[in-house]
């Protein structure tokens, strides 16, 4: 009798919402209370100190010692006003999430007592062991010493009372070892490109900045069921339970009333979102049961991204207030869809023009299409690498399952921008000044802006989308640090613009009117570029075969995919834009077949565990009372009847019998297969032996274990089923 099960469920089917301390103010009064903010640095440092951090932060330079030490200060006053008692540098390594090392502000005072202290040094730099954390061999060659350094350019924070500040992470020989250090060397890569094109049409700009707006799906599960689930607690997703009878067929959650458990949670999230300054503002059901979205206001890309990280730990924390677990893996159940984080990216100048969207005049339009146009030659030059830069052991399962774009990258730009780039490439410099000069003419240049650009106009189908003012990168996943993706699509651009400058330059150096010149390279990209243009159906199988066709990578298994980060044309356009060398590309690339490693060894070893020691027994159990019953039945029915009547149970024991055979060969196997690929050491090696040898077998594994769900009696199963997993009272 499996008791656990519906003790957990009665649990959680009781359980009500809990009350949110809903502060008395508007946001407006806590917004940013937690956060090192401009108007906090104002009020905290000398005025010398603030306008030093200020001047660099806006110009991306470094600040000296003496104003370190200042802002140290300030800081350590600000935090210790607000409750702080710890401080800690706060970074991306590359597994999943951030990292901290507390240490308090105490000191001796060295009269037996403490003094809390807090100066530049220790603002500015720490030292946490590189060698716990991946690194991808670059320790074994140098030092394991590794450097943590402040980020001036997102605010420090308070969480419960430490101090955090945000900050890169790099090996004692200047080697990046987390997102952040990569994420800036390409956003200062794309200032720098993007500004000496946009001086084309305006030369009053001085930077531009890239923008991220993510929108961040996750699931949330009941933490008595969650706890019951040894799957979910060690892997973050289900790795059996037969698809419940309802899920989303209907169609009523997407949208739909947000049940008051789930309603207090996410208020209770807003708020403590809000006073660390991140902008929260849409909130709604996902498309699956127990599925949910909350999207910010777009902001800074490096801001927006620390802000993304900050906010799925802080989901984590206030969901067990509520009694929640919530689940940002991919695929946390079959059948249903999964979760995503679209990536709205723009790049916008400091003079306040968004780059990808349609002016007002002839030559904003002229620089819309020309961003446009860069932006479908990098991707479709980078498409392999930008798949790659999306993909991980958790996020290969949702893409080209039916639900989310497939494992080849396409931009959809909608039928309006793809007509405006066919008559820029099919019409002559003279018919486009002709055209942009008649008014009334529908296509010109100068019409575009009254085309409004629909951003309605939408393919969910596209992994990378035009949306308006911004294209919208669908393909990454929830779980992940959008700066892989971020820094990926940056650099890509950036490179693209520098070699779109050099060729414009070059005609305008031969004689040519610098807006025929820019046409003309224009309608290069537009030419080159044909192929990662999509408008169709991504799901469709005819896609599949078209993208081949056209040469887009099509490749489907994770670890041969990240082989893209390592192509000749990755490694340049990396070395040219400073973003990642050589050496970083391949440790980083160690570290991603590693944990592709990791990830499918965890999870197969939990399935195996959940096989043999959870449903074989179960289901032995519950055969044997079937035998039970045939051997009672016949000992009371004889002859013709005796056979008829225990027909249909003898058939089920086969079943049973059939489908244990088989879950405990494929496990048998399942283990010798990891044993094997256990004895390679090259890593990618390694991680393709897991994707092709040992995760195929946990397909198989699951798809008797969930036969099995549905023959074997409903009390002895042991674990919570999906519909009870995926229904929010
Ligand atoms: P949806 O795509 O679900 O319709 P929204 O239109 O609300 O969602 O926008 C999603 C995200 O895109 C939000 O974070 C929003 O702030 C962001 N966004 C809007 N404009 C831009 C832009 N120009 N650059 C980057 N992000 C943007
Ligand atoms: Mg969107």
């Amino acid at each position: 009798m499996s008791s656990l099960r519906f003790k957990v469920v009665e649990e959680a089917s009781n359980r009500k919402a809990v009350a949110v301390d809903i502060p008395a103010e508007r946001p407006q009064a806590f917004y940013g209370k937690a956060v090192f903010n401009r108007q906090r640095m104002f009020e905290y440092l000398p005025k010398k100190t603030y306008d030093a951090l200020v001047y660099a932060i806006e110009n991306r330079e470094s600040i000296s010692r003496e104003i370190a030490d200042s802002v140290a200060a300030g800081m350590k006053q600000w935090a210790i006003d607000n409750g702080a008692r710890h401080y800690t540098h706060w970074f991306h390594p590359l597994t999943d999430g951030t990292a901290e090392k507390h240490d308090s502000f105490i000191d001796h005072d060295g009269k037996g007592g403490v003094v809390e202290e807090f100066d530049g040094k220790q603002l500015v730099q720490q030292e946490p062991d590189a060698s716990s954390f991946p690194n991808g061999g670059i320790r074994n060659t140098f030092e394991a010493r590794g450097y943590s350094a402040w980020d001036i350019s997102s605010p420090a924070f308070i969480l419960g009372e430490t101090l955090c500040i945000p900050t890169i992470f790099i090996s004692y020989t200047g080697e990046s070892l987390d997102y952040k250090t990569p994420l800036l060397r390409s956003l200062n890569a794309v200032d720098k490109a993007a500004t000496a094109v946009a001086q084309y049409f305006d030369p009053e700009v001085k930077h531009v900045n890239s923008y991220l707006g993510w929108e961040q799906e996750y699931f949330l599960v009941d933490e008595a069921l969650y706890s019951a689930r040894p799957d979910l607690v060690m892997t973050g997703r289900t790795l059996l339970g037969h698809e419940s009878a309802k899920n989303q067929q209907l169609e009523d959650h997407y949208f739909g009333a947000i049940p008051s458990r789930v309603e207090a949670f996410m208020l209770d999230l807003e708020i403590e979102a809000h006073r660390l300054g991140i902008p929260a503002k849409t909130r709604h059901n996902e498309v699956a049961p127990n599925q949910f979205e909350l999207a910010p206001i777009y902001e800074e890309c490096n801001l927006a991204n620390d802000h993304n990280l900050l906010l799925m730990s802080l989901m984590a924390k206030v969901a067990r207030k509520h009694n929640f677990r919530v689940l940002l893996h991919e695929k946390p159940f079959a059948g249903i869809n999964g979760s995503g984080k679209h990536n709205n990216w723009s790049l916008g100048t400091d003079t306040g023009v968004l780059l990808f969207a349609p002016g007002k005049t002839p030559a904003q339009n002229l620089q819309f299409i020309t961003f446009v146009a860069n932006v479908m030659a990098a991707v479709h030059e980078h498409n392999a690498l930008l798949k790659a830069s999306i993909m991980s052991a958790t996020n290969q399962h949702r893409l080209g399952a039916n639900e989310a774009p497939p494992a080849i990258i396409s931009i959809f730009t909608g039928s309006q921008l793809a007509g405006i780039l066919d008559m820029i490439e099919n019409s002559t410099n003279e018919q486009l000044s002709d055209l942009s000069s008649k008014s009334g003419y529908s296509v010109g240049i100068a019409q575009i802006p009254e085309l409004q650009i629909d951003a309605t106009d939408r393919n969910r189908t596209s992994p990378f989308a035009f949306t308006g003012n911004r294209f919208e990168f669908r393909a990454v996943g929830s779980s992940g640090n959008c700066a892989a993706a971020m820094l990926v699509l940056n650099a890509a651009i950036a490179d693209q613009l520098a070699k779109f400058k050099q060729a414009v330059d070059a005609r305008v150096a031969k004689g040519e009117e610098l807006q025929n010149a820019i046409l003309e390279e224009i309608r290069v990209l537009i030419r080159n570029s044909k192929p990662i243009h999509f408008d169709g159906n991504g799901y469709s199988d005819e896609w599949k075969e078209e993208a081949a066709r056209r040469g887009l990578d099509c490749e489907t298994s994770a670890p041969k995919i990240f082989d893209a980060y390592l192509l000749p044309s990755s490694v340049e356009m990396f070395k040219r834009t400073g973003v990642l060398s050589e050496v970083e590309l391949q440790a980083r690339n160690e570290v991603k077949w590693e944990m592709f490693t990791k990830k499918i060894q965890i999870e197969s070893r939990v399935l195996g565990d959940l096989a043999i020691n959870h449903i074989i027994p179960v289901a032995t159990r519950y055969e044997s009372v079937l035998v039970d019953n045939v051997v009672k039945l016949k000992s009371i029915f004889s002859g013709m009847k005796a056979a008829e009547i225990v027909a249909p149970d003898i058939e089920t024991i086969e079943k049973i019998s059939k489908h244990m055979l088989a879950i405990k060969l494929k496990t048998h196997e399942m283990i010798e297969n990891r044993k094997v690929a256990n004895r390679i050491t090259d890593q990618r090696k390694k991680a393709i032996a897991y994707h092709d040898t040992v995760q195929p077998l946990m397909d198989e594994i699951r798809y008797h274990i969930d036969k099995l769900e549905g023959m074997v009696d409903n009390e002895m199963w042991p674990l919570p089923k999906y519909r009870e997993l995926l229904f929010i009272r």
